[in-house]
């Protein structure tokens, strides 16, 4: 897996103050796309176990929530292997913090859809281990500055543990937008 830039103190993707990983590889090529670098798998950086070292030494740190995870495209099946490895590590070592995950594939009927593109046996114990995520692909005509944590009307930022608890999608209760 490569990865484009891994921001520490982010403050604009989810709540509080996080350290984010832009892995890189997307084949939505959504219109309109803000990032279209990012589409290449090969775009940055290889992910090494020096990634993950320097992503820990950021969630050591008190005043940081937790880890965001966007793209390109995290549940890329080439990306899931390696992020699912992620998201177990974090978890393990730090269950009082926060994880999100922006995907450009709807959870309901892509992620959770056995034969679908990116569902594979890594799918399930990633989306365990999320607690909010944002989905659905980027629609140019759905367009909204002001909507919080998205650029278009059709991406929900889902509750995830009461989405699987309740096999329903939640929206997550503090969305103000
Ligand atoms: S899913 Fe995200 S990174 Fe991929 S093309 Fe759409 S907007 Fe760009």
């Amino acid at each position: 897996m490569y990865y484009g830039e891994l921001k520490k103190c982010d403050i604009a993707n989810g709540i509080g103050v996080r350290v984010t990983l832009f892995v890189s590889g997307c084949t939505n090529h959504c219109p309109g796309c803000f990032q279209p670098q990012t589409w290449d798998f090969d775009f940055g950086k290889p992910y090494t176990a020096d990634t993950e070292a320097e992503i820990f030494a950021e969630l050591d740190r008190g005043y940081v929530d937790g880890l965001t995870v966007l793209g390109g495209e995290p549940f890329e099946p080439n990306n899931q292997p390696e992020l699912c490895r992620l998201l177990r590590h974090v978890k393990e070592r730090y269950p009082q913090k926060n994880i999100w995950v922006f995907s450009g594939f709807r959870l309901d009927d892509e992620l959770l859809r056995d034969g679908s593109y990116p569902r594979g046996q890594y799918t399930d114990e990633m989306l365990s281990y999320i607690d909010i995520l944002v989905d659905g692909r980027f629609t140019q005509e759905l367009k909204d500055i002001s909507l919080q944590f998205r650029g278009s009307r059709n991406q929900r930022v889902i509750d995830l543990k009461k989405t699987l608890a309740s096999g329903k999608i939640v929206i997550w209760d503090q969305l103000r937008r």
